[in-house]
């Protein structure tokens, strides 16, 4: 392979071809190789933190109590974790290996037909090779260290690519990476849209993508040429039902928690953000005085909220306030500083239903609060609209629960909380429907990478004739 400018050039086949190479000299399958690249992977984070706080704030004006939070602190925790599990993830499992008969007890688990008896079996997780992580600017570290931790975890040789819009933190992947990992095995791959259509031209045995659907939908169709399955990380509108609330106390917490995840969280541009409020009529003015007073609380220096990234997108959140009967529903905030990019927490309440910011994804620092005349009402809203990403209810009515979780539909629920759920490493995370495919995190981001190999063997020892030919009916029903 030449320089990464030179293989840019040529399109990038050098690089895929070695990385082939490493990968089927069985370099990176064995244990010890995959634990030095998670070891790797930590000394990188502790070691490099104050020079990740710097990028974050470079890019996206993340405090660093932020960027610990998102992504230093708890991408290490899962590092961890994968480094405590992933030889008992990598091990195989054993099988049932019992006789099933055809009038069998059907409560046993599956097991094995007459004609395969005696058997032993067992699922075996194998790589499935050279796969490639595109990753988004808004948790520019999260967003790619951990797909890539899931998949060196799983003996994979691995291309990121970091998006072009965090470039301070994309170049600083590209210096460090190799420094920490294996430099034949793992490539950081710089550049924009023109650099993600030359690598999706190759064949790669897995593609894992975060970002619009727009691209998605690209990336999908470029991988179908190769049969290269796809993972899709996409955006949605994350709803947040709230329910009355009781007690003062229990406001307070919702309100404290529903702000740290939408203000709190790269100011909105996160895609499990709270996109809306739902809220029965008379609560919501108890929840915006709330709220005002708790953002004055939260944000007293500008510095403790992320910036909008770019003026491009500065400018989309401006339009979708341009429309006055949306404008007419600001009933906070509303400040926007052209300068600093940066937008003051913002609420709205009950602007048109077929207006932009309640149909298209907001991702910034605007709070739309729909009301509805019982709580329960908000259900079928959910239930008419394409499944989120998460959907987020605080309450305390168990019935209510329940039914969220029973009849709507949503990459995840969170009762009581928000955002937090991204750092669960025992649940998965990722979409369904409209808001993509394929779940990551903990355990899930080695099954992410790897493939679920059935393994049978068989000794020569029985042999039953009833199953060749030829053939009469006395061997049916055997
Ligand atoms: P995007 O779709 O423009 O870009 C994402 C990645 O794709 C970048 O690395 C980019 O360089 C690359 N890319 C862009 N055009 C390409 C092309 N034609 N061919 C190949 N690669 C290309 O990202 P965006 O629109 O700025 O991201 C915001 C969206 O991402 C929001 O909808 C947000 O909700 C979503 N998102 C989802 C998750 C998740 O985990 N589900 C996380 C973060 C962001």
């Amino acid at each position: 392979m030449g320089s990464l400018a030179e293989e840019r050039a040529l399109g990038y086949g050098g690089l895929v071809s070695d990385l082939r190479e490493v990968y089927e000299s069985g370099r990176t399958k064995d244990l010890e190789w995959r634990q030095s690249q998670l070891r790797g992977l930590l000394r990188l984070l502790r070691e490099k933190e104050e020079e990740i706080f710097d990028v974050l704030c470079e890019d996206l004006g993340k405090h660093r109590g932020e960027s610990f939070r998102d992504e230093v602190g708890s991408l290490a925790k899962s590092v961890e974790d994968k480094l405590q599990n992933f030889k008992k993830w990598a091990a195989p499992e054993k099988a049932s290996s019992l006789l099933r008969l055809i009038d069998s007890d059907c409560s046993q688990p599956a097991a094995t037909p007459l004609v395969a008896f005696p058997a032993t079996a067992f699922v075996m997780p194998e790589p499935l090779g050279v796969v490639l992580i595109f990753s988004c600017w808004n948790l520019p570290i999260g967003l790619t260290l951990e797909p890539l931790s899931g998949a060196l975890a799983a003996g994979n040789a691995v291309v990121v690519k970091p998006s072009e819009l965090a470039p301070s933190t994309a170049a600083f992947l590209a210096a460090n990476l190799p420094k920490y990992l294996d430099s034949k095995a793992v490539k950081v791959v710089e550049g924009g849209p023109d650099v993600g259509e030359k690598l999706m031209e190759h064949r790669w045995d897995k593609v894992l993508f975060t970002g619009s659907s727009r691209v998605g939908r690209l990336i999908m169709t470029k991988a179908a040429k190769h049969l290269t399955p796809v993972a899709l990380e996409l955006g949605s509108k994350c709803p947040c039902i709230v329910d009355w609330l009781d007690s003062n106390r229990d406001s307070q917490v919702a309100v404290n928690r529903i702000i740290a995840a939408k203000w709190g969280t790269c100011a909105g541009q996160a895609c499990i953000a709270i996109d809306y409020v739902l809220v029965e009529e008379e609560f919501a003015p108890i929840l915006i005085e709330l709220f005002k007073s708790t953002l004055k609380r939260f944000f007293t220096k500008p510095e403790f909220m992320a910036r909008i990234l770019n003026k491009k997108h500065f400018q989309r959140l401006n339009d979708l306030l341009d429309d006055p009967k949306v404008a007419s529903t600001v009933v906070h905030g509303g400040y926007f500083n052209a300068k600093t990019l940066s937008i003051e927490p913002t609420i709205l309440l009950n602007p048109p239903l077929d207006s932009d910011i309640m149909t298209e994804e907001i991702f910034g620092p605007l709070l739309p609060i729909i009301t509805v005349k019982k709580i329960e009402d908000s259900i079928k809203f959910l239930k008419s609209r394409p499944k989120p990403l998460a959907i987020y209810g605080f309450t305390r009515n168990e019935k209510l629960k329940r039914r969220i979780i029973e009849e709507t539909s949503s990459g995840s629920v969170t009762f009581n909380d928000a955002i937090v759920q991204y750092g669960m490493d025992s649940i998965p995370f990722g979409g369904v429907g409209a808001s993509g495919f394929g779940q990551y995190h903990g355990k899930y981001s080695f099954e992410m990478f790897s493939h679920k190999k059935a393994v049978l063997k068989r000794s020569f020892l029985i042999e039953f004739m009833f199953r060749y030919p030829p053939w009469d009916d006395s061997k049916i029903g055997l």
